[in-house]
């Protein structure tokens, strides 16, 4: 199979991709129908396909791509690590410079006490992890009653059994016996969709209280953790407001519950801070890594974790790892992406530079009529795609229709913009320039237009009542 190359046809390959490939979160059926488009190179923040299309990825990838692509320095990291030592596992009291250099990198960068990494390969399987080590936690404190994690609905934490269980996406749950036992969800602080009549403020507090009922309904000596993404990412982008997180933290400290803040995409800078734990200045007891952490050049993840939570758990052997926690050529490229990370200053330029472009840019965008709502934390952002942009209204049609055909524009105008239901989504990579910046306010604006004339056209621009 050496032949398969860049140089086929489109044709030809998108026929071999539908002949063997499965695709994830992805009705293969269909794509194999329309054919699935080929991505052949990249290039800082620009995508390259088969057919000779330059897109700007706004989404840096899978929300990974932090750094921006085509850095010589991390193939160079793989490349060095694979002659060196190109795997060895850190089971049986072994380890390896990788990992103890990444492990005290993360240490040094991550806030608090969080002194302590468990690495995995993804952040479906550190998710796992957490759920396993909050349970082992309670056990050796001698609670093993105190099992029950409490997550969000339209939370997503992950893929793998466990970590879809964490997660709230009611798709998923309904596929292959999800939730597993004593995971249980409360609802998500999303004010344009749910907050009603209430304020953002008051409808923040009630969210977060609705943690505090869970644990008194459930009892407090049953509850084990609370788990959270500081900014829903995939659930569309979803900012809190306010009130919220001030009083989760409470919740959390009040009836010590353990506070796992999911930062596989708000962490490594996405919000303007080396964490979204800062950015939202609460202070986890465990944080999910990974994704920006190697800028998606490499798969791994882990779990920073406390002072105390570590040393209750090295107290005892846990029967839990992986063949690649600790991968040395994942650890070597995360590396490296740190020290251009740190060395360029990434986070300083997304705060002062790059976010604060694109907050004034972004939020300009409400002007248009199919706009509600633009949130936006560092470099996430979201806008709520309405028929009727007052009255916070939903559109008649199946949620994701509107979405759907707006991200079909945005591809067709070499932007790559995603849609979560009827919210589109961005999160480019974090050294976009402010002149990449107005690009893709450009793009995002004309694929606006075209959706909006679109809409009227097929008499889609009607409210849900
Ligand atoms: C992507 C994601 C995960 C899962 O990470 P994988 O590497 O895909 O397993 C977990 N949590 C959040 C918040 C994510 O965005």
């Amino acid at each position: 199979m050496n032949q398969i190359t860049n140089h086929l046809p489109t044709a030809e390959l998108q026929a071999l991709d539908a002949a063997h490939h499965m695709h994830p979160f992805t009705s293969n059926s269909e794509l194999s129908e329309k054919g699935a488009r080929v991505i052949t190179r990249a290039d800082g923040v620009t995508l390259t396909d088969s057919e000779g299309n330059q897109i700007l990825d706004a989404m840096a990838g899978l929300w990974c791509v932090n750094i921006g692509y085509g850095r010589d320095e991390l193939a160079e990291a793989a490349a060095r690590q694979m002659r060196e030592l190109p795997y060895y596992n850190t089971f049986f009291q072994t380890t390896h410079v990788p990992a103890i250099a990444l492990a005290n990198k993360l240490a040094e960068l991550a806030p608090g006490d969080l002194n302590h990494v468990f690495f995995a390969g993804s952040g479906s399987e550190a998710n796992d992890t957490n759920l396993r080590m909050v349970r082992q936690y309670w056990n050796l404190k001698g609670k093993p009653e105190k099992s029950v994690i409490i997550s969000r609905w339209n939370a997503y934490h992950g893929s793998s059994v466990g970590s879809g269980s964490l997660g709230g996406m009611k798709g998923m749950h309904a596929q292959g016996g999800m939730p597993i036992p004593d995971i249980h969800h409360i609802d998500q602080p999303d004010w344009w969709s749910e907050g009603g009549d209430m304020s953002p403020e008051d409808f923040g507090l009630e969210r977060a209280q609705q943690l505090e009922e869970a644990i008194l309904e459930l009892g407090e000596d049953r509850v084990a953790a609370f788990i959270a993404e500081p900014v829903q990412g995939a659930g569309g982008v979803i900012i809190a407001p306010d009130t919220y997180w001030p009083e989760i933290q409470r919740i959390c400290d009040k009836y010590e519950i353990l506070l796992i803040a999911d930062e596989v995409i708000c962490g490594f800078g996405r919000t303007g801070n080396w964490f979204g734990s800062q950015t939202m200045n609460i202070r986890p007891d465990i944080m999910t890594i990974a994704k920006g952490l190697s800028s998606g050049y490499a798969p791994i993840g882990g779990s920073m974790v406390s002072d105390e939570v570590a040393s209750v758990i090295g107290s005892d052997e846990f029967n839990h790892g992986y063949t690649y926690s600790g991968h040395p050529v994942a650890c070597a490229v995360a590396l490296e992406n740190l020290r251009i990370m740190e060395e360029e200053n990434v986070v300083g330029y997304v705060r002062d530079v790059a976010a604060p472009y694109l907050k004034e840019k972004w939020e300009s965008l409400t002007d248009h009529p199919l706009v509600g709502e633009a949130k936006i934390s560092g470099m996430m952002a979201s806008i709520a795609l309405t028929p009727s942009e007052n009255t916070r209204a939903k559109f008649a049609s199946d949620a994701g229709t509107v979405g759907y055909i707006c991200r079909e524009f945005c591809f067709g105008n070499n932007l790559i913009m995603r849609h979560v239901g009827d919210r589109m989504v961005i999160s480019p990579p974090l050294v976009l320039t402010t002149d990449e910046i107005d690009t893709l306010i450009e793009r995002a604006r004309k694929s606006l237009d075209q959706c909006y004339a679109k809409l009227k056209e097929d008499g889609l621009l009607v409210a849900a009542f």
